[in-house]
């Protein structure tokens, strides 16, 4: 049996295990999916343990995407964006490599939940809130697929120098965040305003407008405030469970080699949110 699993700090509150187990039941893998807390300072030496253990990937989540850096054998786009998600043992045994493989699958995950809607991103404005590890991973994932990027943030220097290192970026704090999202083609929620808090957006509703798509990052409440208020204004809207789903589809597809059962997963995601 292959195991597959989840460490962060905590890890209660997860929506994987069931869409993963899902899709090994749907394509008849023997394998298990389960979550691990290892205490707030202890990711680096989990990795190293579920290695000994001969666990064969591991997804990563707050706080520990930039921890697990120095314990694994970085992805390029991971490198970029400064954080992994996602591990893959199967290297250090087919490869005989040193270190597990580290990957960041957030980003696909936006991707492909704008692909999932239709929604075209190359050549299109895009506005991401927030620079922390959502917001990092999406400005990544919209301008490798072709948008100009500008990036608002509570915390104006973390936008900017998030905006440095995306190609043709720009970043500041949320004063004109208003102006840049009523002449935007595409929005991504990366903060957690909204989360628990179904009174409060990032975005005032007299921005949104008809041609925007909207991604959400947050999935709790699925339907955030920011999403009914684009909807109102004729806005294409996207939940953040497509972009949980599609991040854990792209870490399926590492780890298995296989095609992911999307609708088997997505069907068990939303059983979980119900
Ligand atoms: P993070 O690294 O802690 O970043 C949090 C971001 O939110 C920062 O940009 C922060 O701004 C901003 N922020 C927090 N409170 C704010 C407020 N009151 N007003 C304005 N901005 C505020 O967290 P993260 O990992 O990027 O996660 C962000 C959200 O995305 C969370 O809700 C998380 O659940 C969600 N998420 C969803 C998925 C998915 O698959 N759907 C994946 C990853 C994350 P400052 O820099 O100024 O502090």
């Amino acid at each position: 049996m292959d195991v597959y699993g989840l460490i962060g700090h905590p890890v209660g509150h997860s929506l994987s295990p069931p869409m993963h187990e899902a899709g090994y039941d749907a394509l008849g893998l023997d394998a298990r999916y389960v979550t691990f807390d290892p205490g707030p300072d202890a990711a680096a030496e989990a990795v190293e343990s579920a290695a000994t253990l001969g666990v064969a990937g591991l997804n990563v989540t707050i706080p520990f995407k930039q921890d697990v850096l120095d314990v694994v054998d970085v992805d390029p786009l991971a490198g970029r964006i400064g954080a992994v998600n996602t591990i893959d043992f199967g290297p250090l045994h087919a490869e005989k490599a040193d270190r597990p493989r580290g990957y960041n699958t957030d980003a696909a995950g936006v991707t492909r939940a704008f692909e999932h809607h239709d929604v075209a991103l190359d050549g299109r404005d895009a506005v991401v809130v927030g620079a922390g590890g959502a917001g990092r991973a999406a400005a990544f994932a919209l301008a490798d697929a072709g948008a100009t990027v500008h990036v608002a943030n509570r915390t104006a220097e973390r936008a900017k120098a998030l905006a440095d290192d995306v190609p043709d970026g720009t970043g500041d704090g949320l004063s004109d965040l208003g102006e840049h999202v009523a002449s935007a083609d595409v929005l991504v929620n990366a903060t957690s305003v909204g989360m628990e808090a179904p009174d409060e957006t990032p975005v005032s509703a007299d921005h949104l407008h008809a041609d925007l798509a909207v991604l959400d990052a947050v999935y709790t409440p699925i339907e955030t405030r920011l999403l009914r208020e684009a909807a109102a204004a004729g806005a294409t809207t996207v939940d953040g469970a497509w972009m949980l789903l599609y991040q854990g589809v792209e870490a399926f597809e590492i780890w298995t080699g296989e095609t992911a059962p999307v609708d088997v997963m997505n069907d068990a995601l939303r059983a979980t949110l119900d």
